[in-house]
């Protein structure tokens, strides 16, 4: 399930199993079900990542 986090005012969206965080819920959806899926992150998506 995609946890949605408030930091600096901004709404991200993290992927509760790599951690990662995204600017759309939609990305850390993809994220989710990928790593959900393969227990492995794929970097077409975390390059997307927001790091902080
Ligand atoms: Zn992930």
């Amino acid at each position: 399930m995609v946890k949605e986090e408030i930091k600096e005012g901004k709404t991200y969206y993290q992927c509760e199993v790599c951690l990662f965080y995204y600017k759309t819920r939609k990305l850390a959806q993809e994220c989710e079900d990928f790593c959900n899926k393969y227990h492995a992150c794929s970097t077409e998506l975390t390059k997307h990542a927001v790091q902080f």
